[in-house]
């Protein structure tokens, strides 16, 4: 009704807040507002049934049943889901939107066998696309999902560090990647940049870090003779 947000975004410590109440148009209680006695009771908590709205509005709705019927709030919740659906087509038709460039599409992933070579394809990153082999036990599930989420944290972090600070950086990669070979998984990686185009500014680069723990015994690992042409490669 009065279109304020209804969920404050998580913060650094904390989850979303849902600010909203969600409140019945037809109340399951005898004296409750809109109460309608054939109405079934096994739908009164059914999504049709309910509306979510800020306080004030809740308030008021329950105050003055007689103005607000079951049929204006229906109308008012159906006008609504109209008005969502509108902005969001409208957000996907004019709306940014990152394209994929071909030829920028790297063929292969190269092999990352030290921490230095890890914060190359992390730093300065725009996005991140990581991927990795299926893990088979918690274990492995435990190693990727820390591995991941240190090397994404490093990536974030990328552009606040000094030189030293990279030194260090580096080094705790190394030590991440030989944990990882040593749970018998190797990583590989390259970067991609990808166009961002769309909204008011003129189109600019995107880059993405790719990212993929791989089983060391996956049959997807070449191992390439970099003495040869480039065109075997
Ligand atoms: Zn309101």
């Amino acid at each position: 009704m009065c279109r304020k947000e209804l969920v404050a975004d998580s913060t650094a410590a904390d989850n979303e807040s849902v600010i909203g109440d969600e409140c019945h148009i037809i109340s399951g209680q005898i004296n409750g507002p809109r109460h309608d006695i054939v109405f079934p009771v096994d739908q009164i908590d059914a999504i049709d049934n309910l509306i979510l709205l800020c306080k004030v509005h809740h308030k008021i709705i329950d105050d003055q049943c007689e103005t607000y019927t079951v049929g204006l709030l229906q109308s008012l919740k159906s006008n609504h889901e109209q008005w969502v659906r509108t902005a969001l087509e409208q957000s996907t038709h004019e709306g940014i939107r990152i394209r994929q460039v071909t030829e920028n599409i790297p063929s292969h992933l190269v092999r990352l066998m030290t921490g230095q070579d890890l914060l190359t394809i992390l730093s300065n990153a725009h996005g991140y696309q990581f991927e990795h082999d299926d893990p088979k036990s918690e274990t492995e599930t435990n190693l990727i999902a820390s591995f991941l989420q240190e090397a994404q944290d490093y990536g974030e972090l990328s552009a606040d560090l000094e030189a030293g600070d990279r030194v260090q950086t580096a080094y705790r990669l190394s030590l991440l990647l030989n944990e990882l070979e040593e749970g018998g998984f190797w990583a590989f990686g390259s970067r991609e940049v990808r166009k961002l185009e769309g909204g008011v500014e003129t189109p600019s680069d995107f880059t993405i870090s790719i990212l993929r723990i791989v089983r060391s015994t996956n049959s997807d690992i070449v191992k390439v003779d970099l003495e040869i042409s480039d065109e075997k490669i």
